[in-house]
């Protein structure tokens, strides 16, 4: 099953509905260890990536996105997300459709460009705990044969578990670390907000 532009749509649009849906929860986990507005900051952004999707190609609508998010989200999330969706929509230029392995590998230049920009590294309580096993279980099911969407439930599934598994980490990127020791027992809110980008996708595919 290629990846097109109608499922990138339907992706982008669920991601934005289910951020909004969880923007107390996110709120209250940026509560906990940051400043508040990871849940507002992530809707706001993803209201005005609705508001102007546009784009023919599976490419130029991830670049389009990442544009958005740049320009409208204030705080660390933005660039790092947005930074991913343009990073990925490069990778793409405008082949349309895209193989499963291409659209994964996007995915994946997307992940070392929140790396690039963010310098976290696994195991800092950031997005990239839960971005990292994510890839890493795409890939594998990928490569196993699997078909896109039952990958990418994988993917999802291995986002959730990456997420949790930030519970007992002490930040060491973003704000979370200014508390030092008492930023443990917390899940990462962009983990957290990672989790629901990588249901949307197995949402859209399924
Ligand atoms: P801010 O921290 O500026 O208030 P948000 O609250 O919207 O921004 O986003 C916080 C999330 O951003 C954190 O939970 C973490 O997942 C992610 N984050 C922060 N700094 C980094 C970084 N250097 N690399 C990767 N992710 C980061
Ligand atoms: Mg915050």
């Amino acid at each position: 099953m290629p990846v097109d532009a109608a499922l990138v749509r339907a992706w982008v649009t669920g991601f934005a509905d289910s951020v909004t849906a969880a923007k107390t929860e996110l709120t209250k986990l940026d509560q906990a260890i940051g400043d508040g507005d990871h849940g507002a900051n992530m809707s706001r952004g993803l209201t005005a990536v609705v508001a102007k999707l546009s784009g023919d190609t599976t490419g130029d609508l991830l670049r389009g996105v990442g544009r958005t998010l740049i320009s409208t989200v204030g705080g660390a999330s933005g660039p790092l997300y947005g930074t991913a969706f343009r990073e990925a929509g490069k990778a793409l230029g405008d082949a349309e459709p895209v193989s499963d392995t291409d659209f994964a590998a996007a995915l994946r230049a997307g992940l070392d460009g929140i790396v690039r920009l963010g310098k976290a590294e696994l195991g800092d309580k950031t997005m990239v705990d839960a971005w990292t096993p994510a890839l890493a279980a795409l890939d594998a099911a990928l490569e196993s044969g699997s078909a896109l969407p039952e990958a990418v439930g994988a993917a999802a599934k291995a986002a959730a578990e990456g997420a949790e598994a930030t519970v007992p980490m002490q930040a060491r990127k973003g704000r979370a670390s200014y508390l030092g020791p008492r930023s443990v027992g917390h899940q990462d809110p962009g983990a957290t907000s990672t989790t629901l980008l990588f249901e949307a996708l197995a949402n859209a595919a399924g």
